[in-house]
């Protein structure tokens, strides 16, 4: 039982975070050598910086730069304790939670399981289609538009079309930096290696079911990406909706297809829930209903924050969005709680302070809304530089981030396009 877990000692209770993303790492932060003892479990030993996935996917980034091993996070915590490990019930009688190494048992537990990909029911899509959500994934997705490189190269004239096209399905942020990174391959490094293939016969696809791109952001920073995009020469299809997908062609609309191996699901996340509370705490998405204090409706000592929680307020009555800084605040907010409830004094309800948004598209090219102000072009990419290599995690990562980006800019290269572990589909 507890994996090996010391006891709380006398009149400490244990604190059990699920999960080491943004939420979590911060929870940890603001408990840091308090009288609670705080374990984190996570089914990987280290941290993901997911806002810089697309560009390991596109071979701009090495994974370890944008990783970073949660046990060297927390040096030097003397409460805390970690235990790599998979979570798949949680008893809330009992409070345990059952895990792959073992029962581990709370006072209080803290669900920070983040989100993973909703495919809408549509079942060539989940089978299929590329998601871009873990490092895994990521490096998955560049090994195979590599492969599909390699491919076209060598496949018969009547089928190289479907190597060729790529087709990202979903115009949020990710879908837009994606869009905006192949292009930049396809233009900048691809004619270098493969002299061989008019890559005028690539073409990249961007569909999105609504009347605009980066629904989130203001609708002067969606027409901006929109006109840079197109102007790319990206084929960006608006009120598009998917029907599926069969592993070589795309239908959408009514009755039309595309030809492509590579098709990138960027359209939809759900809360990544864990199973044990009954089916009434979840809400749109499948995230857990809190309170304004991340309490789950009905659970005196069972918290949800971050992707996976849904707090419906007068300004946000469908929830926050899904980012990062609703992440870190959370956690920011219920740490607080926790240590005021030590001393006596009363809860804190949550509050968002929003930061702003923004996207990037390619080299000089972004958009931000940011408090008080918009901005697109040189000015927003570099202020979108700036917040995200402030925000990884380490002091390495964001020196090799740096010096990654500034080899990339001067030299127009993607350094890193190797297919290291080939990427198999599975059709099952
Ligand atoms: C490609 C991409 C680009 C993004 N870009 C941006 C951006 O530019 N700006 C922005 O603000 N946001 C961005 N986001 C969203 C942002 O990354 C999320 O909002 C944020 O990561 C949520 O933090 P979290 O702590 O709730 O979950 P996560 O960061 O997802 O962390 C969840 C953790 O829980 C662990 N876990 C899950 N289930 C279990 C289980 N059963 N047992 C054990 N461990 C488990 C996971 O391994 C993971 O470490 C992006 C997301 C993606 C995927």
């Amino acid at each position: 039982m507890d994996a090996n877990l010391k006891s709380p000692a006398a009149g400490s209770d244990r604190i059990v975070i699920i999960g080491g993303g943004f939420a979590g790492i911060n929870l940890v932060k603001k408990l840091r050598n308090s009288v609670y003892q705080v374990v984190m479990l996570d089914k990987n030993n280290y941290h993901t910086f997911q806002p810089l996935l697309y560009q390991v996917a596109t071979g701009g980034l090495e994974p370890d730069s944008i990783a970073y091993p949660l046990r060297k996070i927390f040096h030097g915590y003397k409460n805390f304790s970690f235990r790599v490990a998979a979570v798949s019930n949680i008893d809330t009688v009992l409070k345990q939670v059952e895990t792959d190494v073992g029962l581990i048992s709370y006072d209080h537990l803290v669900i920070a399981t983040g989100s993973g990909n909703n495919f809408f029911n549509l079942g060539g899509m989940s089978r299929y289609a590329m998601p871009l959500k873990s490092i895994t994934e990521a490096l998955d997705l560049r090994s195979l538009i590599l492969q599909n490189m390699e491919s076209a190269l060598v496949a018969p004239e009547i089928e190289r079309e479907k190597y060729f096209n790529i087709v990202i399905v979903g115009g949020g942020p990710t879908g837009v930096e994606l869009a905006g990174a192949i292009t930049e391959l396809k233009k900048h490094v691809l004619p270098n290696d493969y002299p061989e293939i008019n890559l005028e016969r690539m073409q990249i696809y961007l569909i999105e079911a609504s009347e605009r791109l980066l629904a989130g952001l203001t609708v002067s920073a969606s027409e901006g990406a929109y006109k840079t995009l197109t102007g790319m020469g990206v084929n960006v299809m608006l009120n598009t909706r998917v029907q599926d997908y069969d592993g070589d062609l795309v239908k959408y609309g009514a009755d039309k297809q595309l030809k492509s191996k590579t098709v990138i699901w960027s359209a939809g996340v759900q809360g990544e829930i864990v199973n044990g509370l009954g089916q009434e705490v979840l809400k749109r998405g499948n995230r857990y209903d809190v309170d304004a204090y991340h309490r789950i409706n009905g659970y005196e000592n069972v918290f949800a924050i971050g992707d996976v929680a849904l707090m419906s307020t007068e300004n946000y009555p469908t929830g926050h969005p899904m980012v990062a800084q609703v992440a870190i605040q959370q956690a920011r907010n219920l740490g607080q709680n926790f240590l005021r409830q030590r001393s006596g004094k009363s809860e804190t309800a949550f509050k968002y302070k929003d930061l702003g948004s923004m996207a990037t598209i390619g080299r000089n090219k972004a958009v931000a809304d940011l408090p008080g102000f918009s901005t697109r072009g040189r000015f927003a990419w570099l202020i979108w530089m700036f917040i995200h290599l402030m925000n990884l995690v380490g002091f390495r990562n964001r020196v090799v981030v740096f010096i990654n980006w500034l080899w990339n800019y001067i030299s127009y290269d993607r350094a890193i396009r190797l297919v290291i572990r080939p990427f198999k589909r599975n059709t099952h």
